[in-house]
């Protein structure tokens, strides 16, 4: 069957970097003069940035004037051809809070619950006009459901037969249409909200995880047997990459801002030790997927043959300039 045969070995990270347009916000920190402030980082090229001075290479930038259906040709449509010929695929959006990473996965709510096609829906109503499994976030290491979230603190486990990862007794829903997807995200995202007021836990500091399996069958025309095959595509709304504040926290906010940073950390070494081992086409004996539940969760979506891409969104505010700087150079060590 096709699906046993090996791809081609192209599986590096592809690393694109969106710099959002300037918001209001911006402009009342650019002072009394009401002049809209210099931006700290402005797009070279098609794949360069400069930020004082230096300049960075990705595979892609998206600035200002790119548009939401831009991103999605650029990685979300590869993605989902790679997903619909039997491969995993992940996308995550990395950034600190307001640099754009839940309007580049989702887009407004707004967007989401019209009728109409709104052109600021965001990468993941995109890419799914099809099956919709599971929705879940992981706050805090602890994992809840977000189609059920009476269901809090859900165990990951492996099949040892079929050495599968999943999360135990998660919510999973068949759909049919595109409707029946924008009803689950709706829901999903508004029981992310509610849960964020009554535990603290508001979306800069919590993972959301989104992930559709794809099943498949197909038909061989000339001795009448079929084979299924089975992809999933993640799409991953990563917790504010600014740097949490240890300083001033104490007792569950400090484990919080320790586990926040350490499971970001984790995913950025795991993804330059996946880049590692496709340039060089050498394994590692280990790749440690096991240092965080996220990495973990998402193990069999991230190695062998899986793609992935990391869009990482920045702001371009005066302001940010430190940050943005230090999201510029996780981009360019997933490279
Ligand atoms: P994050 O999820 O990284 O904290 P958001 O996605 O919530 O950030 O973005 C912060 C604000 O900036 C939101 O009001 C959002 O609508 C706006 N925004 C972000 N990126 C864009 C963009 N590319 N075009 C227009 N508005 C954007
Ligand atoms: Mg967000």
């Amino acid at each position: 069957p096709p699906h046993d045969a090996a791809p081609a070995s192209d599986s590096g990270v592809q690393v694109v970097v969106r710099i959002r347009p300037p918001c209001r916000v911006d402009e009342e920190e650019a002072g009394e003069d009401g002049r809209g402030p210099e931006a700290c980082v402005r797009k070279t090229a098609v794949n360069s940035v400069a930020i004082q001075g230096q300049d960075f290479t990705f595979d892609a930038v998206a600035d200002a004037v790119s548009t939401q259906d831009d991103i999605f040709n650029l990685v979300g449509l590869p993605l989902v051809e790679n997903c619909l010929s039997g491969f995993n695929s992940s996308i995550f959006a990395y950034g600190q809070t307001g640099s754009g990473k839940t309007y580049t996965m989702w887009g407004p709510l707004s967007a989401l619950s019209e009728d109409s096609v709104n052109s600021e829906r965001g990468l993941t109503p995109r890419v799914f006009e099809q099956l919709f499994s599971r929705i879940k976030e992981i706050y805090n290491e602890q994992i809840t459901d977000l189609l059920d979230p009476s269901q809090k603190n859900l165990q990951i486990r492996e099949d040892v037969r079929t050495a599968c990862v999943y999360v135990e007794s998660l919510t999973k829903q068949y759909v049919f249409t595109m409707k029946d997807v924008t009803q689950l995200l709706v829901k999903g995202l508004a029981n992310r909200r509610t849960g964020a007021t009554s535990a603290n836990a508001d979306s800069s500091r919590s993972h959301c995880v989104f992930t559709c399996v794809i099943k498949s069958e197909s038909k061989n025309p000339e001795d009448g047997s079929s084979s299924t095959r089975s992809s999933r595509i993640n799409l991953v709304d990563l917790a504010g990459s600014e740097r949490q504040k240890l300083t001033h926290a104490a007792g569950d906010r400090l484990k919080e801002a320790g586990n926040i940073n350490r499971s970001l950390s984790q995913l950025g070494n795991l993804i330059n030790i996946l880049a590692e081992i496709s340039q060089s086409g050498k394994q590692r004996h280990h790749v440690p997927y096991r240092d965080s539940k996220l990495t973990f969760l998402l193990q069999e979506s991230l190695g062998g043959n899986a793609k992935l891409a990391m869009i990482c969104a920045v702001s371009p505010s005066q302001s940010c300039k430190s940050e943005t700087l230090s999201t510029l150079r996780f981009a360019q060590r997933a490279k």
